[in-house]
Order: structure tokens, then C-alpha cells, then sequence
């Protein structure tokens, strides 16, 4: 499972309301582009999402329970972080083991998950290696592989390809989508890149000042945007 609603969600930083009241419903299994230019509010969406911030008001419901009060750790969700965050005197298998070490899974257990997960990544010959042994696609990797062994509701990723040149992007790009269909699970990615909108969701959310201009498939965004700003945003390629 993997629906997340937000019901009037909003955020305030001291003064400045960076959310207006927001409502969004994402549903199981989709994949949800958060897209619209820099300090838009992309970020704190997803970090509202992932319990990394408190909303202001208003609420989060993730499969049904109200998830607003939760501390990231019960929200199931895995978030993966641009600056892939791994430990750089670990193994990758330990890097990818170690939230399943954190919740004391048995090893045998953690074997297996690690395994699966190494496979579905192409990281199988990689394992022994240390993240500075690696490439910048795959150290991605293995961030993602670490969100994978947890079987999260939905994975968030803000903005994961940034870090990488462009033919390597393009790389990621296809590798995540394919992530997406083999595991049919919830993804809701942060960009500020039309391209990466367009060519990877399920439904692209426009945010402009942290309020949704849009809300839908890249098609529908494409033939019938709401307003000029969704119009120049998407129909502008870099
Ligand atoms: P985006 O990810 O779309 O670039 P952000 O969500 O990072 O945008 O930021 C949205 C707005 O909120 C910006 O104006 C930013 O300066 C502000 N902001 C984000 N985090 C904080 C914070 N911790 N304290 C104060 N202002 C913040
Ligand atoms: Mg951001």
C-alpha cells in the first residue's frame, strides 16, 4: 500500500507562509513528479511528506491512518536524499544492510533482502566495495538499494539526479522508471526539470509559491494546461 493524502496541509517558516492550504491525494502505486522552479516549496512538500518537518496545520494520511503526529521511522516511507548520505567506511552491503541491522532483522534474513535488492540494482558485483570505489550512478544505487530492503509504502526522492552529468542522467532517469514497474510501489520525485517530469510520471503536480497551479498527466498537461505559467513551464525544454 501506498496512498498518501494530504487535507489542507500547510507550512509556516516564522512569518512566511511557504504552503497555502494544500489538498493532494496520490494513489497506490503511482508516480508523482513534484516539479516548478527553484524555492517553489518542492522540497518542504516532500519533507512535510516524510515527517523531516512539521506541518503548520492541517493533515497527512498515509493508507488510511493519519500519519501527521508520526515520527519518520513509523511512516514507511524511504526517502532518498540527493547527496546519497552513505556511510563511506561501510561495504556497500552494509550500507544497503544497515537499516535492516538498526530494526535487528535476523542475518540470515538480512542476506536475502540485501541479495534481492543488489540484483534488482545491478550492484551483485559491487557489494565488497566502498562508496568511494563507486560511480556517481552507482552510489545512487546503492542509496536506493538501502531505501529498497525496507519495503517502504512509497520512496521520495528530491531531486536525486542533480549530482550526475547529463548522459548519466538520462541513465538514472530510465533506471528509476524501470525500478518503478518492477516494483509497482508509490515514488513521488522532486525535480525542477521539465524533461524529468514529463518523460517519468504517472502525474505531475505543478507547484508555483507552494500552491498547485496543476495537477495531471503529462499529456494533459501538455494539450490542456490550466494557465500560462504551466503552459511556459512544461512546454519550455531545457
Ligand atoms: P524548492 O525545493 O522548490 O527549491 P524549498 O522547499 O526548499 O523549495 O523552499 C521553499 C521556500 O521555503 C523557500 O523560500 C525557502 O527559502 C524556504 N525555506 C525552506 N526551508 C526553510 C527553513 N528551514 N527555514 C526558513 N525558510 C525555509
Ligand atoms: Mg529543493
Amino acid at each position: 500500500m501506498g496512498q498518501i493524502k494530504l487535507e489542507k496541509v500547510t507550512k509556516a517558516f516564522g512569518n512566511t507562509q511557504v504552503i497555502p492550504p494544500l489538498d493532494l491525494e496520490i494513489e497506490d502505486g503511482e508516480f508523482v513528479v513534484f516539479v516548478g522552479p527553484s524555492g517553489c516549496g518542492k522540497s518542504t512538500l516532500l519533507r512535510l511528506i516524510a515527517g523531516l518537518e512539521d506541518v503548520t496545520s492541517g493533515d497527512i494520511v498515509i493508507d488510511g491512518t493519519n500519519a501527521t503526529a508520526l515520527p519518520p521511522a513509523r511512516r514507511r516511507l524511504a526517502m532518498v536524499f540527493q547527496s546519497y548520505a552513505l556511510y563511506p567506511h561501510m561495504s556497500v552491503k552494509k550500507n544497503i544492510a544497515f537499516p535492516l541491522k538498526m530494526a535487528k532483522m535476523p542475518e540470515d534474513k538480512i542476506e536475502e533482502k540485501v541479495k534481492n535488492a543488489a540484483h534488482i540494482l545491478n550492484l551483485t558485483d559491487y557489494l565488497e566495495r566502498r562508496p568511494g570505489q563507486l560511480s556517481g550512478g552507482q552510489r545512487q544505487r546503492v542509496a536506493i538499494g538501502r531505501a529498497i530492503v525496507r519495503e517502504p509504502a512509497a520512496f521520495l526522492f528530491d531531486e536525486p539526479l542533480s549530482n550526475l552529468d547529463a548522459a548519466l542522467r538520462v541513465n538514472m532517469r530510465l533506471e528509476i522508471s524501470e525500478l518503478h514497474q518492477s516494483l509497482k510501489t508509490t515514488m513521488i520525485y522532486v525535480t525542477h526539470d521539465q524533461v524529468e517530469a514529463m518523460t517519468m510520471a504517472d502525474k505531475i503536480v505543478v507547484l508555483r509559491a507552494g500552491n498547485i497551479e496543476q495537477v495531471g498527466s503529462p499529456l494533459d498537461l501538455y494539450r490542456s494546461p490550466n494557465n500560462l505559467f504551466v503552459a511556459g513551464f512544461i512546454g519550455s525544454p531545457k
